[in-house]
């Protein structure tokens, strides 16, 4: 695991970016789900994950938690900005790559 390369605030920075994004992906503009929201009982897992909104690192290096290097993404667009870079995927936010 690489998650001791997160910097030790990284749960509230990156829920404090997920705020200002509105809990919007910033690249297809999904609306993602809020913590608290009532999910409906009827959503697969899988798509809970589609509407969970992640933090990506641009320069995929989590110690790097600069604002420019950071972008709060959906799962899908998360999944495409790693898409080719294999050796890489543990360093997807909460490993929830995984579920795939
Ligand atoms: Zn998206
Ligand atoms: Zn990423």
């Amino acid at each position: 695991m690489s998650s001791s390369r997160y910097p030790n605030n990284w749960k509230e920075l990156s829920l404090e970016l997920k705020k200002k994004a509105n809990w919007t992906c910033q690249k297809c503009n999904r609306k993602c789900i809020e913590p608290g929201q009532v999910i409906p009982k009827d959503w697969t897992v899988s798509k809970r994950m589609a509407y969970t909104l992640q933090t990506h690192h641009w320069d995929r290096d989590p110690s790097n938690s600069s604002l420019d290097n950071l972008i709060c993404v959906c799962t899908g667009c998360h999944l495409d900005l790693h898409r080719g870079y294999k050796g890489n995927l543990s360093n997807v936010s909460e490993g929830q790559l995984s579920l795939f």
